[in-house]
C-alpha cells in the first residue's frame, strides 16, 4: 500500500525550516491504518516479542494496536511527571529541544523481549532514550517499528545494532 498519499507535509510546523509529517489523514483512514498496523504485528511476530514499548503521544497510537493484535501488554514512556508509580528516567536531546523521558520501574521485567513502536524516526533521540530505558530494567531491544523514517536526520546510526521496520522513507 502507498502509505505516503495519507501523509501531509506541513511547511514551518512547529517553527521554520521542518517539514512535518502528519500521520493523522491516515489515521483517519480505517484500511490504510490497519494495514500500517497489521505490517508492524506481522514484522514482531517473527521477533517473538513479549511486550510493546511506545513514546508518548503518537507512539501509543502506533504501538497499542499493535500489543492488542498480538495479545501482550503495552509499556507507555512519558515526560517526566506523568507516570503516577515509582519510574526510572533519562536525558535526550529532541529535534526541538531536550526533555526527560521515564518509565515505570517495573513496566518490563528482565529478559522480556521488547518492540519499540513511534510514528517517527527523526534524529534518533527519541528512540534512543526509549531503547535506553528498556535496557536500564533488563528488556532485550528485539526490533524498533516506525511508520515514517526521515532517512536525511540520520537517525539509523544510533539503531546500528538493532533490528528496525519503517514503512516509508522521506
Ligand atoms: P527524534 O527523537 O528521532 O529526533 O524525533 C522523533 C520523535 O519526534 C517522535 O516521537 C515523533 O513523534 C516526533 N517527530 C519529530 N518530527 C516529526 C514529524 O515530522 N512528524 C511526526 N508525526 N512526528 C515527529
Amino acid at each position: 500500500m502507498d502509505y505516503k498519499e495519507h501523509i501531509a507535509i506541513v511547511q514551518d510546523w512547529p517553527k521554520e525550516g521542518v517539514q512535518f509529517k502528519d500521520i493523522t489523514p491516515l489515521m483517519d483512514n480505517g484500511p490504510a491504518f490497519k494495514s500500517a498496523v497489521d505490517e508492524i504485528v506481522e514484522y514482531a511476530k517473527q521477533l517473538e516479542i513479549d511486550i510493546v514499548v511506545g513514546p508518548e503521544a503518537r507512539g501509543f497510537i502506533v504501538g497499542c494496536p499493535v500489543s492488542y493484535a498480538l495479545e501482550i501488554g503495552f509499556a507507555p514512556v512519558r515526560k517526566e511527571g506523568k507516570l503516577p508509580r515509582e519510574t526510572i528516567k533519562v536525558d535526550y536531546g529532541l529535534e526541538y529541544g531536550k526533555d526527560v523521558l521515564t518509565i515505570h520501574k517495573d513496566a518490563i521485567k528482565p529478559g522480556q523481549r521488547v518492540l519499540i513502536v513511534d510514528d517517527l524516526l527523526a534524529t534518533g533521540g527519541t528512540i534512543e532514550a526509549t531503547i535506553d530505558l528498556v535496557e536500564q530494567l533488563g528488556g532485550e531491544v528485539a526490533g524498533c517499528a516506525f511508520l515514517i523514517e526521515l532517512t536525511y536526520l540520520n537517525g539509523r546510526e544510533k539503531l546500528k545494532n538493532n533490528d528496525v521496520l519503517t514503512l516509508m522513507q522521506y
